[in-house]
């Protein structure tokens, strides 16, 4: 303390100042000799001032940083003293010091940031922190850049081109860009630095050299193009594969069926017999091949479509049924009574589930039965969940290898290969379906006891269900010719207009004489009606009389007649019954009984014929057509070609063959045909490109030429690309010939065998 006695209170002993100095009661311990020291020291430099700092305890306890200069005043003859003059700067120096802690942080980071470099910078563009091992990239050093301006440090084109991106953080923006510097690729991630107040107080840079990284990407990138080409080529592989096992597997499979179908000795007939149950063995193994490689590349889709369940198992369990009872098996099945009529799902892919495990079942049994059983799992009002079990008596599976049955080329035991075949693919084809049709597959056995197989699966439950049936109905009544005879034309007219709906082809008549003579006009042509329709009552001739008529009638009998009475009399019914008359209909008809009692007529004659081809005996299925066809068969395959014509000739029809579709269309100029069957693969000019062709033609003139696909791409696109082209229908090879005929006899009705023939 320095006193002036003359005037004290001019030193500065004011209020204000004491009050300012006097909390602060002690100096820091350290300080303390310290600034003694530099005190006494001026002491003997009057006239002098110097700065000086020192840590002062506060009255409170706090310790504070006070800066200030001292004054050595003994030049003053009055004054004698130093006049210390000091503000408190302890909030300052502790946010300096936060500052300095955190860019030395920023620093250490920076220092150590690998393969990049990191730089903050304040508003003035001035770098605080540079750091990193990337600087040497740039031939920078963090003395050069820290303390230092962009426009100092930076070569003047980058300066230019980084000032904008450094202002734009400074604004609070973030940018990222990426660059190219020496070969190498950098990203510059630059954004703002926020105090915890939000505001920008200095930008940063982030650099990162990716160049690596991007290698990878492209290698990556390049790999994965490298293995989308391979699966690509594969898929196509396949697909030609298919093509190429298929065109001669038709040849096999069709010129063995012709020969079993000749005068052949016993031993000739086993032998053929054995070459035809290796060919369609090997059939199987190609279409698994198949699947299983649609299942990898995840091409494998469900249809979703209205199907019958009970027809579909039916039919299914038919075919089974003859191969379960060729080795004395029993095959049995139980179909819940409440599983609804019709499904929305993948008919097809159903079926092929139940085929493999059936087909399993029955391969791995020797004796005993194999049984089927289909019930309801869950239901709600839209879907249903159904569960399968087929369940047999046969060798059964060790408990190690229930799981990996599932897994494709997987077999319980190898030595079972050669005893029972098999690819191992079946139960991996049948596991993917199961899991796309929402469900889950797995087995229960005991060894040499039995296995039980079950799956789960979901459908949805159609909503329309008269409406699915009518569509698989009008499906197997298309083009089906029909004479109604009706005196009512009201009933003529709503009658026909629901035949017509299902596509079938009605001729109508007014009275019985013009039936009778309609029946005899086609006849003689050698069409007969295969369904005739007859009002029971209609004056002149009436539907019973008629019925009787056309029974009596060699060429006519035939027919399935059913008759239609607006009065439900009694006696009628009786009559009908003791005519053999099957279906007796009271007006007004409704669609879905009209429906009901066309499919039970005919239900057996149209059934799907070449699910029982095989047990038909030989002389049946070359039965004459009703009207032999012109038909052109354009393939470049010798043996399909050969084969072709002979099944088709053997049906009667007449068949010239172009061995291209340039040929085709040169042959169509000449002659008129009923039907072109045409190869979809065949040199000069191909099928697409051929019917293209045709159609074009076609347009000008009208007319419509009944064009059948014959191909050995056996995937499901390729029917919608036959149709897609104006083909109207698709036969995939090796072609059945029942299947052949068929597709002729849907295409062109009258080469449809009548229903008396078939059944
Ligand atoms: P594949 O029958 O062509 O060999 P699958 O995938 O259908 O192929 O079956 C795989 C294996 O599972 C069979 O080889 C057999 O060992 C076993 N397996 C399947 N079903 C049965 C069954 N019902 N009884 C005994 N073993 C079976």
């Amino acid at each position: 303390r320095y006193r002036s006695p003359s005037n004290q209170r001019a030193l500065g002993y004011s209020v204000e100042v004491a009050a300012k100095l006097n909390p602060f009661e002690l100096l820091d311990a350290d300080d303390r000799p310290r600034l003694t020291a530099q005190f006494a020291a001026l002491a003997a430099r009057p006239g002098e001032t110097e700065s000086f700092e020192g840590r002062f305890r506060h009255a409170n306890g706090a310790w504070h940083v006070l800066e200030g200069t001292a004054t050595n005043l003994l030049q003053d003859p009055v004054v004698a003293g130093i006049i210390i003059n000091s503000r408190d700067v302890t909030e300052r120096r502790q946010a300096d010091d936060a500052v300095h802690k955190s860019e030395q942080l920023y620093r250490t980071v920076a220092q150590s940031f690998p393969n990049g470099f990191l730089l903050v910078f304040d508003h003035e563009l001035r770098y605080s922190v540079a750091g990193g091992s990337a600087l040497a990239a740039y031939r920078m050093t963090s003395e050069e850049l820290e303390g230092h301006t962009i426009a100092e440090v930076l070569p003047p084109e980058i300066c230019a081109l980084m000032e904008p991106v450094y202002r734009a953080a400074l604004a609070g923006e973030t940018m990222i860009i990426e660059s190219e510097h020496e070969g190498r690729t950098y990203l510059f991630h630059c954004s703002p630095v926020r105090d915890a107040h939000g505001g920008v107080f200095a930008g940063m840079v982030m650099a990162q050299d990716i160049t690596e990284r991007k290698r990878a990407e492209v290698e990556v990138q390049q790999a994965r193009e490298v293995a989308e080409a391979a699966n690509r080529a594969k898929s196509e592989f396949l697909a030609n594969m298919s093509h190429e096992i298929r065109t001669p597997m038709n040849g096999i499979i069709g010129m063995t069926e012709l020969t079993l179908n000749t005068t052949l000795t016993d031993e000739q007939r086993e032998y053929l017999g054995m070459v035809r149950l290796s060919a369609d063995a090997l059939l199987v193994v190609v279409n698994d091949i198949l699947d299983f490689s649609k299942v990898e590349a995840g091409k494998l889709t469900l249809e979703v479509r209205d199907f019958d369940v009970r027809e579909r198992f039916g039919g299914v369990l038919k075919i089974l049924g003859l191969r379960a009872a060729a080795k004395g098996i029993e095959l049995v099945s139980e179909i819940a009574p409440d599983i609804p009529a019709v499904l929305v799902g993948d008919a097809g892919r159903l079926r092929q589930v139940i085929e493999n495990l059936v087909g399993n079942a029955i391969k791995f049994t020797a004796r005993g039965e194999v049984v089927v059983r289909v019930a309801i799992e869950s239901q709600t009002a839209e879907a249903v969940e159904l569960h399968a079990t087929v369940t047999d008596t046969g060798i059964g599976i060790a408990a190690d290898k229930r799981q990996s049955i599932f897994q494709p080329f997987e077999q319980a035991d190898t030595s079972n290969t050669r005893r029972y075949g098999g690819t191992g693919l079946g139960l991996a084809i049948a596991a993917n379906l199961v899991g796309l049709m929402g469900g889950w597959i797995w087995v229960d056995s005991a060894v040499g006891k039995g296995s039980t197989f079950h799956f789960t699966a979901r459908f949805g439950v159609s909503a329309a269900p008269t409406a699915a049936r009518a569509a698989t109905a009008a499906l197997r009544l298309r083009h089906l010719p029909v004479l109604l005879a009706d005196d009512n034309a009201a009933t003529r007219r709503s009658v026909s207009a629901l035949l017509s709906d299902w596509q079938m082809n009605p001729t109508t008549v007014d009275d019985g004489p013009a039936a009778w003579r309609e029946l005899q006009r086609a006849a003689a042509l050698g069409l007969p009606y295969p369904l005739v329709l007859l009002d029971a009552h209609m004056p002149d001739l009436d539907g019973f009389a008629l019925a009787q008529r056309i029974k009596a009638t060699p060429g006519l009998a035939g027919a399935t007649i059913m008759l239609l009475s607006s009065t439900d009399l009694p006696g009628d019914a009786a009559r009908c019954r003791a005519m053999r008359i099957g279906s007796y209909l009271t007006k007004p008809i409704q669609q879905s009984e009209l429906l009901e009692a066309l499919l039970a007529q005919l239900g057996d004659a149209l059934q799907a014929a070449p699910l029982l081809a095989p047990s038909r005996p030989p002389g049946n299925s070359v039965a004459a057509p009703v009207r032999p066809l012109r038909i052109l068969l354009a393939e470049d395959n010798n043996v399909n070609q050969l084969l072709a014509k002979r099944l088709l000739e053997k049906r009667g029809h007449h068949v010239a063959v172009a061995g291209n579709g340039s040929e085709a269309l040169a042959l169509l100029q000449y002659g008129t045909f009923d039907l072109l069957l045409m190869d979809v693969q065949m040199p000069v000019m191909g099928g697409f490109e051929a019917t293209a062709a045709i159609r074009l033609q076609e347009r000008a003139s009208g007319a419509h030429l009944p064009i059948i696909a014959m191909t050995a791409h056996a995937m499901p696109e390729d029917e919608a690309r036959c149709l897609a082209a104006g083909m109207d229908g698709y036969v995939s090879k090796p072609i059945s010939a029942q299947t052949l005929f068929d597709a002729i006899a849907r295409l062109v009705p009258a080469a449809r065998e009548r229903p008396s023939e078939a059944a």
